[in-house]
């Protein structure tokens, strides 16, 4: 087969936009350099995805090993408690799942191939090109995969690698975090936060930690400052064991946990490419821009690029290859929608970053205990809470109203609550 297109890199969305454009009836090759180790981050994700899952048709299989997730409770270090569940909102999707990821890459991959997608593990090498085609295979791998024509559009799905934009030296926009993430899975780690499957994340005296409850065991992680890491011992078993020792939020529940997995370890930072496509060549997922893992937007984002690249570009057909026009027009308009999510997904993180969130919840907790009883007051709350709420989902993230809402609450309306900077979480060394 020659293929149409050829999408570097088997992670979510390499293999997303893989099963889509095959359900298109485009000839589509992926490969997979096959590195993936055994542990991954993105284990919990946003209930936008469960869309995508049930339109590629796999929401059955990717139940049947993992934990439904129905909300996110927050603990701040000052003892405030925020709980969150999805769906408060009519039509929105009420939950969405705690996967265990290398099984969910896995699944992703499964409905590709049989949709029609043709995976080769191979670590894909490319170079610079020229004004037509910007970027290309070498030829070395293009003999790895037994192509003798180059494929008319190549896909950088690499993550974190940006295998493209590096190679044509595209800069890149970074967030002002420097973070690194120690995570691993613990069985006995008690987890009193129901419902079951409700994530926790905790704003420690440095930095914060997930809990993810999945099948079995619990994932946990702590993202602190890599000059506090140091802190925390040598290694990163002595850094993930010296939190869960020393941290007041997580020690009590600590106290029994047998960790069951190696350490893995995470730079952590935000980051989006100055330009996401070129002639011959689009990114996608990670590679073209990956937000911070607070609110766990990662994977939507990997499967919303490939369902925009389908959208804008694929569903017109596979003579779309042959327009560098409409290709070019359809990937433009694809990355004004992603660089408006990635807005969206950072203004709303760095309300939890820089405390905002907390003190627009301890207004709303005072202001109601003052006027109990006033009728309105529980709709106030309400209102708040839901568009809070479904924005941390991914149904209202983009919205206007939402966000304007949240901004004029944070910049006008706080009241008779400790300031913002009492909540923040803390970046700099203790
Ligand atoms: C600390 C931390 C915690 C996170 N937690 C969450 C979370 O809870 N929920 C969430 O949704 N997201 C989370 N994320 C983000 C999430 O992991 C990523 O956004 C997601 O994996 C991006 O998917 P992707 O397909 O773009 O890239 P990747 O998952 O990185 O996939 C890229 C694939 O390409 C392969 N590859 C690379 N180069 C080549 C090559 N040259 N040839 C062939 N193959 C190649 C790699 O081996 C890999 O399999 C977290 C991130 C961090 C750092």
């Amino acid at each position: 087969m020659t293929p149409d297109l050829a999408i570097l890199g088997a992670g979510p969305a390499g293999s997303t936009l893989a099963a889509l454009l095959a359900q298109r009836g485009f000839k589509v090759l992926v490969f997979d350099d096959a590195k993936r180790p055994d542990l991954l981050v993105g284990e919990s994700l946003v209930p936008a995805t469960v869309p995508v899952m049930r339109r590629l048709g796999i929401e059955e299989r990717v139940a049947a090993y993992s934990q439904r997730k129905p909300g996110v409770t927050f603990l701040h270090r000052q003892g405030t408690r925020l709980d969150f569940t999805f769906g408060v909102v009519a039509g929105t999707v009420p939950y969405a799942y705690n996967i265990p990821r290398p099984q969910f890459d896995d699944t992703l991959r499964e409905r590709a191939e049989e949709l029609g997608a043709r995976f080769i593990t191979h670590r894909a090498a490319v170079a610079k090109g020229d004004d037509s085609r910007e970027i290309r295979l070498t030829a070395e791998t293009l003999a790895a995969a037994g192509l003798t024509e180059h494929p008319k559009l190549l896909i950088d799905a690499t993550g974190r690698a940006r295998s493209f934009a590096r190679t044509l030296e595209i800069g890149a926009k970074s967030g002002d975090r420097s973070d690194v993430a120690y995570f691993a899975h613990y069985e006995d780690f008690e987890h009193p936060f129901p419902p079951e499957g409700q994530v926790v994340i905790s704003i420690l005296d440095h930095g914060w930690s997930w809990r993810i409850p999945l099948p079995g065991r619990l994932s946990v992680g702590v993202v602190v400052h890599k000059e506090a890491a140091k802190t925390y011992g040598d290694t990163a078993e002595e850094r993930l064991e010296h939190a869960l020792k020393t941290e007041p939020l997580l020690k009590e529940h600590a106290k029994r946990a047998k960790r069951i997995t190696p350490v893995m370890t995470y730079t952590n930072y935000q980051l989006v490419s100055d330009r996401g496509h070129g002639p011959g060549w689009a990114a996608c997922g990670d590679s073209f821009g990956f937000v911070d893992p607070m609110l766990s937007p990662g994977l939507f984002m990997a499967l919303e690029s490939a369902r925009l690249f389908d959208e804008h570009v694929f569903a017109k057909g596979p003579g779309v290859l042959d327009s560098p026009e409409i290709l070019a027009a359809g990937f433009a308009a694809a990355e004004v929608e992603l660089h408006d999510w990635h807005e969206s997904w950072r203004e709303l993180i760095r309300h939890f970053y820089d405390g905002g969130i907390f003190s627009i919840y301890e207004t709303g907790t005072n202001f109601s205990a003052q006027f109990k009883g006033w009728p309105g007051i529980r709709f106030v709350e309400d209102h708040m809470t839901k568009h809070i709420a479904s924005m941390a989902s991914g149904a209202f993230t983009r919205r206007k109203y939402s966000r304007g809402l949240v901004n004029f609450m944070r910049q006008h309306m706080l009241r008779n609550c400790r300031p913002p900077e009492d909540y923040a979480v803390l970046p700099a060394c203790p």
